[in-house]
């Protein structure tokens, strides 16, 4: 039988999201050993891995399936398909200079030293900037290199920027913003490319769920017609009458984008007993 393989970092970020990811999937995995472990009611085995090996086991075929962050996949620069962002990993790869410096611009960095971990995009990112730097490569806590003398600056991960704030460093340019994502390798079977399309008609209504949210409320008669046309809903309203007359309980979808502002206009409309509630699936 036919079995997709995916491969997710080991213990790291992404690891425990990912696992929840594989999870509300409806994917359920057995207890299995360090390096791999298989699911009982999926064709699917899970292989654990280093971030840094994922883009190349996707693109050799040893994965069919891999979650990474993007900018791995950018740095290791191995031909593999993004299938989908999957919203969690958010960070961005910035410069960092000391914090007292008076920093002018970018041309500051001609003839200077940067530490990173990430040698290719940051290459790349000098060179579309015609801009001449040294790159040091090291494999981590690159913060620390401007204090301990072996670099001017560094090129490196930030999502809050304490780190660089507690290694006296301040962050200067963002070259990449980066979340994690699905990635699949480029030719698969008919068999494989049939349950990988099954994997992403699950994870769309995951995401999709993760826009809306389901809204309850009471509406009075005379202004049901105004709350009816503030929510659209997927198709229309559920609308049923109360035991008192002149109320309404209305059913609803609502995206998260339009959320505070729909509320308000709601609440002037008289809408009473507004609930709000998460949505664990979307499927369309
Ligand atoms: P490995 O041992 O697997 O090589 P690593 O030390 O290289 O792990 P992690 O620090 O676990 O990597 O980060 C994995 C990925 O998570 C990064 O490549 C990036 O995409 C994302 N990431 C890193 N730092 C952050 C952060 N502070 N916030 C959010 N996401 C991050
Ligand atoms: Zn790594």
């Amino acid at each position: 039988m036919t079995t997709l393989k995916i491969a997710i970092q080991k213990g790291g970020r992404l690891s425990e999201k990912s696992k929840e990811l594989i999870k509300k999937l409806g994917i359920r995995v057995k207890n299995g050993g360090k390096l791999r472990a298989e699911a009982d009611n999926f064709p699917l085995e899970l292989l654990y891995l280093r971030d840094d090996d994922i883009p190349k086991y996707v693109a050799r075929g040893v994965a069919d399936l891999g979650i990474v962050g993007q900018n791995v996949i950018v740095e290791k620069t191995h031909e593999v398909q993004e299938i989908r962002p999957l919203g969690f990993g958010k960070c961005r790869l910035c410069l960092a200079v000391e914090k007292d410096l008076d920093y002018p611009g970018l041309e500051w960095f001609e003839g200077r030293r940067v530490a990173t971990s990430y040698p290719k995009i940051l290459q790349e990112y000098f060179a579309t900037n015609k801009i001449k730097v040294s790159i040091e490569e090291i494999s981590g806590s690159v913060e620390i290199a401007p204090s301990i003398g072996l670099t001017d600056a560094v090129f490196d991960i930030v999502s809050t920027g304490s780190t660089l704030i507690m290694n006296g460093l301040k962050e200067v340019e963002t070259v990449m913003r980066s979340e994690a994502v699905l990635v699949g390798r480029q030719d698969l079977s008919p068999e494989k490319q049939a349950l990988v399309a099954k994997l992403v008609f699950r994870l769309d209504s995951l995401l999709r769920s993760r826009r809306y949210k389901y809204i309850l409320l009471n509406a009075p008669q005379a202004s049901l017609d105004r709350v009816l046309q503030l929510l659209p809903g997927m198709k229309s309203p559920t609308v049923m009458p109360l035991a008192d007359e002149s109320w309404y309980s209305v059913h609803s979808v609502i995206h998260e984008e339009k959320f505070w502002e729909i509320i308000d206009q709601l609440k002037d409309c008289g809408a009473e007993g507004i609930l709000i509630c998460p949505i664990e699936n979307m499927v369309l």
